[in-house]
């Protein structure tokens, strides 16, 4: 509640930088305002980067200039910047001249601040640095961990607060620049960026790029690969290896359908074009909406177009998340919740409400699970939509409440509003908002309103009760999925004796498979279990949702046949959010337990920062 102070003083703080020093007194509380960066932007502020990088794959480093325009209304004499790991070799402003600077002292999350001494007409800095080989967001693949496994390959992932590791910048969601950059890779490589991007590898490994949008830091993204362009639509197109490319492009087919349908619940796509990129499989997340180019994990080439409503939810985010900001990561939810409730929608557009019911019938098992989970762990304030995550990391607060409790609440909204005034809200949110960075209490002002303009009378203290209280309230919307009540009924069948062989299962998706592999029962027999992977070949699956929830359940059930894939799985995925519930399900007895250790050895090598980081965090004890 203490925010809203804060907050009202925002404005009025950005519009008096030439305030007196009692004034700055006053306002000295914004700091908090983004526990995660050392940066102070009521001072001097990064406007714009052009970043000039060479890439060298032997000692896998970057060294790069990073050139920052500054907005300077405040006549600071300092510049406070992120870092992480880098060597700073020298800063020079924009005469060419050095200028002094100092590092911080290191913070395991937050790294170490870099201030560098500016005037106050100082319009540019230019900081010479090189990267630690083992920075966070970077990660640096060998051939053998690629798909060809012919060259080597880079990504980085800067969310939430990883960017510092790779560039010297104001790595806050709240502060926006646009960017330009020439990067140097080996000249059989493509180098990709969250940025207009080249389609073919020029002959001497130079590429340049321009962001003309103004983005936060966690959106700077860089792919380096043996790399293929195939366009799949007028603005849209897909980058992977070879061996990828077919796949990937018959995959997303329905790109366009999508795009058009997105714009047309919410309005234009304002990034020009939508390209994705097949990263290879050790990328730790789903996808990453960089914007214009999405960085996707290959585990969603199912072969079928059937988990593509990952593609959906990296989409919305060029509305939810990139247009319109989450101000700082305890307001997560944001980006997340508008994201899921649009990504919902763009699907029951193009597949149909019955498609879509299922997928938020999934999510909402994941969810009632983890409030569960996190509850008996004690950690019930974590299950609030509005988190501090004050002196923690900022991934801590990725779970699934962002996500899907962040959807029922916008569900429920739709619910009470009635949907075209709900749908003539959020269009007015994100066009009004565009660009901008939003707080959950602002928010809450603006939903405010459109129960005042609607002559609706809001209740407060059930919003309060979804942002600022644990769990689900009990007006939780309750999606409901015919198809799955059928395929409950066929799992009912089975446990009663009618053999697997003669269930029925015809043109099921595999949302109706995963919901089937869901419910097999605790005490289900080791016999049952043959006979269901003996009937439907689970095992053996190349859907990797449905595989992940067998190979959960074998652990659980100590089903033996299937631990040589689980296994090799664990070995070639890098994607946390399947690896986390196979790892957790292997922990609890002490022999599962020692075939986890035995496995991570073999595995954490080809795993992202951002995953082994989770893992090892799990497996310590
Ligand atoms: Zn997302």
């Amino acid at each position: 509640m203490k925010t809203k102070y804060i907050l009202a003083l925002l404005p009025f703080v950005w519009a008096c930088n030439n305030s007196t020093k009692e004034m700055k007194e006053e306002v000295e509380p914004k700091k908090a305002i983004d526990a995660h960066s050392y940066a102070d932007p009521s001072q001097s502020k990064v406007t714009h980067l052009d970043w000039d990088a060479e890439l060298n794959f032997e000692s896998n480093t970057i060294r790069a200039t990073a050139t920052l325009s500054l907005a300077n209304s405040s006549e600071a004499t300092q510049l406070i910047l992120d870092t992480k790991a880098l060597t700073i070799e020298k800063v020079t402003l924009a005469d060419g001249q050095e200028t002094t600077f100092k590092l911080g002292k290191e913070d395991a999350n937050l790294g170490r601040s870099l201030t560098i001494d500016i005037a106050p007409d100082t319009e540019s800095v230019s900081i010479l640095y090189t990267t630690s080989p083992t920075a966070e967001a970077v990660q640096w693949l060998n051939p053998t961990q690629t798909a060809d496994k012919k060259a080597p390959f880079l990504f980085t992932q800067s969310q939430a607060i990883l960017a510092r590791s790779w560039v010297p910048i104001q790595d806050s969601p709240g502060i926006r620049f646009t960017y330009s950059a020439k990067v140097k890779v080996p000249s059989n490589l493509l180098a990709l960026m969250s940025a207009e991007n080249p389609t073919e590898k020029s002959a001497d490994g130079v590429y340049t790029f321009k962001m003309e949008q103004p983005i936060p830091a966690y959106l700077l993204a860089l792919s380096v690969g043996d790399l293929e362009f195939r366009s799949i639509g007028d603005r849209a197109g897909v980058y992977a290896e070879p061996s990828v490319i077919e796949a990937a492009a018959f995959e997303f087919e329905d790109l366009e359908d999508m795009i058009v349908a997105a714009e047309g619940l919410y309005g234009p796509y304002q990034w020009d074009r939508y390209d994705l990129i097949v990263l290879p499989p050790s990328f730790p997340f789903g996808g990453m909406e960089n914007p214009r180019l999405t960085f996707a994990t290959p585990t969603i080439l199912a072969g079928d177009k059937s988990l593509t409503s990952l593609v959906a939810h990296e989409l919305a985010h060029s509305w939810s998340g990139n247009l319109v900001t989450n101000a700082t990561w305890d307001d997560f939810w944001l980006n997340e919740g508008f994201t899921v409730y649009f990504e919902q929608r763009i699907m029951e557009e193009v597949y149909g409400r019955d498609y879509s019911e299922m997928l938020a019938s999934l999510s909402n098992q994941d969810l009632k699970e983890e409030i569960a989970e996190m509850t008996a762990k004690g950690e019930a304030v974590d299950t609030h939509l509005k988190l501090d995550l004050t002196g923690r990391n900022p991934d801590d607060g990725m779970t699934s409440i962002a996500y899907d409790k962040g959807y029922l609440f916008l569900r429920g909204q739709e619910e009470l509003v009635g949907r075209e005034k709900f749908d003539a809200f959020l269009k007015e949110y994100f066009t009004s908002n565009a660009f901008k960075v939003m707080t959950t209490e602002e928010f809450v002002l603006q939903l405010e309103d459109l129960y005042r303009k609607n002559e609706l009378s809001m209740d407060r203290e059930k919003i309060e009760a979804w942002i600022y209280g644990p769990g689900l309230p009990a007006d939780a919307p309750q999606p409901s999925s015919n198809k799955f009540s059928l395929v409950g009924d066929q799992m009912d069948a089975f446990m009663s004796g009618t053999p697997a062989s003669e269930l029925t299962n015809d043109n099921w998706s595999s949302h109706e498979w995963l919901h089937f592999v869901r419910a097999i029962p605790e005490d289900l027999s080791l016999q049952k279990m043959t006979e269901l992977d003996q009937a439907f070949g689970f095992t053996k699956s190349g859907n990797s949702e449905v595989l992940t929830a067998w190979l959960e359940q074998s652990i659980k059930h100590q089903y033996e046949p299937a631990y040589d894939r689980l296994e090799e799985f664990l070995i070639s995925t890098g994607r946390r959010k399947f690896l986390m519930p196979l790892y957790r399900a292997m922990i609890l007895t002490d022999e599962g337990k020692q075939m986890a250790k035995a496995i991570y050895v073999k595995a954490r090598p080809n795993y992202h920062f951002v995953a082994y980081d989770s893992i090892d965090e799990l497996l310590k004890e």
